[in-house]
């Protein structure tokens, strides 16, 4: 799952770290552009529950 560097706002960096505890994932990232280094935290039960319910959710925002 790749991110966006908040120092540069450089899209689509590919994490170069993941960890794994219980429900959560966390990614580390270092931008190619700038250097700055930062950690995403995600909880894997929470995204797919969200992917579960995205028929009933579906907007399409412009
Ligand atoms: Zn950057």
């Amino acid at each position: 799952m790749t991110d966006t560097c908040p120092d540069c706002c450089r899209r689509r960096i590919p994490p170069c770290a993941e960890r794994r505890r219980g429900g959560r994932i966390a990614h580390g990232y270092r931008c190619p552009g700038c250097g700055h280094e930062w950690v995403t935290a995600r909880h894997l039960p929470a995204y797919s529950e969200l992917h579960r319910r995205a028929p009933r959710q579906t907007r399409k925002a412009a």
